[in-house]
């Protein structure tokens, strides 16, 4: 099988809501990915944050074969033991008494949120411009990304979206009326967008002052992806009512979770939510895995020195083409000085590369938590010839 009959079949067989992506891959090991006809690439998308720790982590592995060996999915009328675990071990990492709901995607997991909002009595909800978090009804009407929403108005509920790391608008907006006010402590999918300092922290003052919950949709900033357990974590006196997780924290099977603290914890009444895989041993199991290993081969640390030396080394670069690197830990954006993004991508998986572009002028990088040296290496290497094509191919030379 090659390339070009994957994508064919591709093409006649699955719905085009994505265009055709543009690579068929085939096998995975560590930050390494082969395509149908036998190409290597360095992965720095990681499955869009997904791949905590790359592909065919032998402890995910293990962990799912040992889980879907003995017991797999057993619904929710029923108590495993691999979420009760998975559940525990994500609060001790929150350091805080709450509760999780278990779901299978970061969009579900900001569902759960938008229903204890509801379960407050009050319906007024705030989100950011230029915010992504999801694709259902519920989490598209979150999500302040006019062109996603157009083709589905009217979308349920009230929601009022706020300019992105602005605490005054912020404080406008939210009333005793507001029931949640969300929040992606950095906004991956609107280019690797970091608020000014202080902003989380006025939307906690904020929101203490309305009775409303915070909440922090942490599906692309947690699970060690910038550096601590969860970005909030990075910023002082910062305590949310709800965090929502998914992608990283499944390390590649489908896992997200809702979880609450304080009187957040307590809203969902039994009747009120729930879904079939919610909590499946295997997804769990695999969860597990990833905070274990995490923890075990001290991923922090290594997230940490290694997003400095990719910034580094790429500021350091001194090419035109590049204005500055912002994020934290692995989740980073490299700022072009021009809308070249979707070039470079393409010069960069040419020379055996896998970036992102979410936006114009922004390539996003976000590889395993677990990238070696090598690999960071091999990447600055090859950048400057990467940026070099990108300009010639964008001045039309
Ligand atoms: N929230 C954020 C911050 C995200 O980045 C994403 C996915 N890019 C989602 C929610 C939606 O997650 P999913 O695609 O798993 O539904």
């Amino acid at each position: 099988m090659s390339n070009q009959e994957l994508t064919e079949r591709w093409q006649g067989s699955l719905m085009n809501n994505y265009g055709t992506p543009r690579l068929p891959l085939v096998r995975g090991e560590g930050t390494r990915l082969w395509d149908a006809d036998g190409k290597e690439y360095l992965d720095f998308v990681g499955g869009i944050a997904v791949n905590a720790l790359g592909h065919a982590h032998p402890a995910v592995v293990a962990a799912v074969s040992a889980q879907i060996a003995s017991l797999g999915h057993v619904s929710n009328l029923f108590i495993a033991e691999p979420p009760v675990a998975l559940a525990e071990r994500l609060l001790r990492h929150f350091g805080r008494d709450g509760k999780v709901f278990f779901c299978n995607s970061g969009a579900e997991a900001n569902e759960g949120a938008f229903k204890i909002g509801r379960l407050t009595g009050r319906s007024h909800m705030v989100a950011t411009r230029g915010g992504f978090h999801g694709r259902t009804m519920g989490a598209l009407a979150l999500t302040g990304q006019p062109g996603k929403q157009e083709p589905f108005l009217p979308l349920p509920g009230d929601v009022t979206h706020v300019p992105y790391g602005d605490p005054q608008a912020l404080a406008a907006a939210v009333t005793e009326e507001t029931a949640i006010v969300v929040i992606e402590p950095i906004q991956g999918e609107n280019g690797v967008v970091v608020p000014p300092a202080g902003y989380l922290k006025a939307a906690r003052a904020i929101t203490a002052a309305t009775g409303s919950l915070l909440v922090l949709d942490e599906v692309q900033t947690g699970v060690g992806r910038c550096g601590q357990w969860f970005e909030y974590q990075a910023h002082e006196g910062v305590l949310p009512d709800v965090v929502t997780l998914a992608k990283g924290l499944g390390g590649g099977l489908p896992l997200g979770a809702t979880v609450a603290f304080g009187r957040a914890a307590e809203l969902l009444q039994p009747g009120h939510h729930g879904t079939t895989f919610g909590g499946n041993p295997v997804a769990c199991a695999a969860g597990l895995a990833v905070l274990d290993t995490i923890e075990n081969e001290g991923l922090l640390e290594n997230v940490k020195r290694q997003s400095e030396k990719l910034r580094d080394g790429i500021e350091g670069l001194g090419h035109p083409l590049i204005d500055f690197v912002r994020g934290a830990g692995l989740l980073l954006g490299i700022v072009l000085t021009g809308p070249l993004a979707s070039q470079v991508q393409q010069a960069a998986q040419e020379a055996g590369f896998l970036v992102n572009a979410p936006a114009l002028d922004v390539v996003r990088l976000m590889p395993p938590l677990n990238l070696g040296d090598d690999a960071v290496e091999a990447f600055l290497g090859a950048l400057p010839g990467i940026l070099d094509t990108a300009n010639g191919a964008g001045s039309g030379e």
